[in-house]
């Protein structure tokens, strides 16, 4: 998916620690009873996994893996994998755990799951990575399957590993085996408007939010922090609804143009300029950080973790934030933003779009029948629009944050199915 800028982050706190304590208070509002509190709290697997590479120049470098299953009760583990130098056990923990609730939330039948290989992919070669990819492949082969666990891009990663996987997972089983991975490219059977999903699905939920927060999006500004796969797509398609996008932000800083940035052309020049902002023309350079502070309606945060913490939280002035990232807010700063009354649309619910075209592709792989791009863009927004409002719904019932209302849906949904399925 293109790379995104890692977190600037003072109170890092611990990824799997900060979903945990989201999952707790969502767990006592719902009265989850022990045993399956136990059960959700623990990954079902966890595997790490040592990947000796030739180099270009003939040394040998060895780089570890990993793949978390957080849960299969609702169905085959689904979740990205990460290329990155922060890849951590823990960060993989959390965000396959993520994974678990993400879709519980949007009702599609997958648990959840992450992977992730600790390296720096720009600073490798296309065959290097290649390599890469297919030993982390041929490592986690019993692992992956298209009804076991089905891996998709993250941060770092995009079509060509897809693609990677794909034909080393095929080779091993002697068969073309596409639906064991989505994002892929669309002429292996990657579906049409899955490179846009994420994007889109922050888009649906940006105006599904608006308009319970009545904030016209022709007259609104956003800021979006981060111009990977999910930046860059929510920033284009909230400009063409008429959102005024004032801010963007990559590795290289931010971008500031107080009457709106001309996303097209950011989108171009980065194409152009192998993948970053630098020198782009068409904005004032700010700091990276007073992004997240600036004076606008909308925050998207759509880079990575722990971006708003306690460093920043009590001087965010927008009204709403969108969660494009994975745990972009730290747990400690969900009260301060609570408290300021600013609505929090979820990472589990606001990315959620990705993961909800992955599940069209597997379909379509299964069925071998293409589906129209605007049969996709239909069901996927239908998909983001019931789910945000059947969470904003619970969160009126329940009196809580939306944060914890998608909790309590998603965790109200697997426990069920856990009751159902039974243990040993
Ligand atoms: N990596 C994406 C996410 O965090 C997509 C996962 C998928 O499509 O399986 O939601």
């Amino acid at each position: 998916m293109g790379y995104i800028e890692p977190a600037p982050i003072k109170d890092k706190e611990n990824p799997f620690e900060s979903m945990m304590s989201r999952f707790h208070i969502a767990a006592q509002a719902l009265g989850l009873d022990d045993e399956v509190y136990n059960v959700l709290k623990s990954p079902a697997k966890q595997v790490v996994v040592s990947l000796p590479i030739t180099m270009d120049d003939g040394s040998i470098q060895v780089f570890e893996g990993y793949r978390v299953i957080h849960s299969n009760i609702l169905g085959p583990s689904k979740g990205g994998i990460r290329y990155d130098l922060g890849v951590n056990l823990d960060e993989v923990k959390a965000l396959a755990a993520w994974m678990t609730w993400k879709c519980a939330v949007v009702d599609i039948p997958y648990g959840g799951a992450k992977g992730g290989i600790k390296c720096n992919p720009r600073s490798m070669s296309a065959g290097e990575i290649e390599r890469l990819t297919r030993a982390y492949t041929a490592a986690l082969g019993e692992i992956f399957g298209p009804d076991r666990d089905i891996p998709a891009p993250d941060m770092g990663t995009g079509p060509r590993e897809m693609a990677w996987l794909m034909d080393e997972f095929s080779r091993a089983k002697g068969m073309t085996t596409n639906a064991v991975v989505t994002g892929k490219p669309i002429v292996l059977g990657g579906s049409l408007g899955r490179s846009e999903a994420t994007g889109r699905g922050v888009m649906v939920s940006t105006l599904a939010a608006m308009e319970k927060l009545r904030i016209n999006p022709y007259h609104a500004t956003c800021a979006v922090q981060g111009f990977g796969n999910v930046g860059s797509f929510a920033s284009l398609l909230l400009e063409e609804r008429g959102v005024k996008i004032v801010a963007i932000s990559d590795l290289s800083g931010a971008y500031y143009n107080e009457s709106g940035i001309n996303i097209k052309e950011a989108i171009n020049y980065r194409n152009e300029n192998d993948g970053t902002l630098d020198q782009f023309g068409g904005a004032e350079k700010i700091e990276g950080t007073d992004l997240l502070t600036l004076n606008a309606d909308v925050l998207v945060p759509a880079a990575t973790e722990d971006v708003i913490n306690m460093t920043n939280s009590d001087k965010i002035k927008v009204k709403l934030i969108v969660e494009g990232a994975n745990g972009p807010t730290s747990a400690k700063a969900d009260q301060v933003i609570n408290d300021k009354g600013i609505m929090v649309v979820p990472d589990i619910l606001a990315n959620a779009g990705g993961v909800t075209v992955s599940y069209f592709e597997w379909v379509q792989n299964r069925l071998g029948y293409k589906w129209t791009g605007e049969r996709v863009n239909r069901r996927s927004d239908r998909i983001m629009k019931d789910a945000f409002d059947n969470v904003y719904k619970i969160s009126k019932e329940y009196n809580v944050s939306m944060r914890i209302a998608a909790y309590i849906v998603a965790i109200d949904k697997v426990a069920k199915t856990y009751k159902w399925r039974g243990g040993y």
